[in-house]
């Protein structure tokens, strides 16, 4: 059965019930809690799941892989401090609800993803949804995507074993790279900033659990 996608007042009440919960739980920039309050999470959400949307919780999207909790979207979203116009490489695009909330925040987005179905599946959501400046890249995303670098911001949404050296060279000079580090199970949020001459600045935030990170320099 071809599944139907409607966006409905029932699911903008949801949404604002979500909004109001990131707030409480410390998430205080209203453009990314704007983005929160107009992607349609529902749809990036297997059906079965649909009606859990709007609980602030991850869920399965196939392929052994999860879409991440909306509090987990919203604290890595707003370490990245978006400006409109900001070049945002996304290294794990998934269901794409990340994606989408980094657009709605005005980024132009690059996301790369390992898995081509879950890829080929985010693109056709984010095509419904009608976001441009969209690029979509089935790889690996630990090399990251020089054809397009440099890029003012740089987010990884799975758990990494240590920071890709790679990615911190494809940043603009003032660039944050926003990653969690650290073993399979448990990650502390990472946001590097990349100072003149190269410098790095290292700053380090809560925990959080991400699927691995797998690739040429991450988990093997
Ligand atoms: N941002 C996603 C979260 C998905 S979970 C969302 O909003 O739904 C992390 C994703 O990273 C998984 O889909 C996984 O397949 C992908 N991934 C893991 N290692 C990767 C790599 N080296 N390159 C690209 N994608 C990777």
């Amino acid at each position: 059965m071809l599944r139907k996608f409607e966006d409905a007042y029932k699911h903008k009440g949801l949404r604002n019930g979500l909004t109001d919960k990131l707030r409480l739980k410390g998430i205080k920039d209203e453009t990314v809690l704007k983005a929160i309050n107009t992607v349609p999470r529902h749809f990036f959400i297997p059906s079965e799941f649909e009606i859990h949307a709007y609980e602030d919780k991850a869920f399965p999207i196939g392929s052994g892989q999860t879409i991440s909790q909306p509090y987990t979207v919203a604290y890595q979203t707003q370490l990245l401090q978006l400006l409109v116009g900001d070049k945002v490489l996304e290294i794990g695009t998934g269901s794409g609800y990340q994606a989408s909330v980094l657009l709605a925040c005005g980024a132009n987005v690059y996301s790369i993803e390992r898995h081509a179905s879950l890829s080929k599946q985010a693109a056709t959501i984010l095509k419904l949804i009608g976001n441009q400046n969209l690029n979509l890249k089935v790889g690996d995303g630990t090399l990251g995507w020089q054809e397009h670098a440099p890029f003012n911001k740089i987010i990884v949404t799975a758990g990494a074993p240590s920071v890709p050296k790679v990615l911190f060279n494809q940043l603009i000079e003032g660039g944050f790279l926003v990653i969690p580090v650290g073993n399979d199970t448990k990650q502390k949020m990472v946001r590097i900033t990349k100072l003149a001459g190269n410098e790095i600045k290292t700053e380090i935030f809560e925990d959080f659990s991400f699927v691995p990170l797998i690739g040429e320099n991450g988990w093997q």
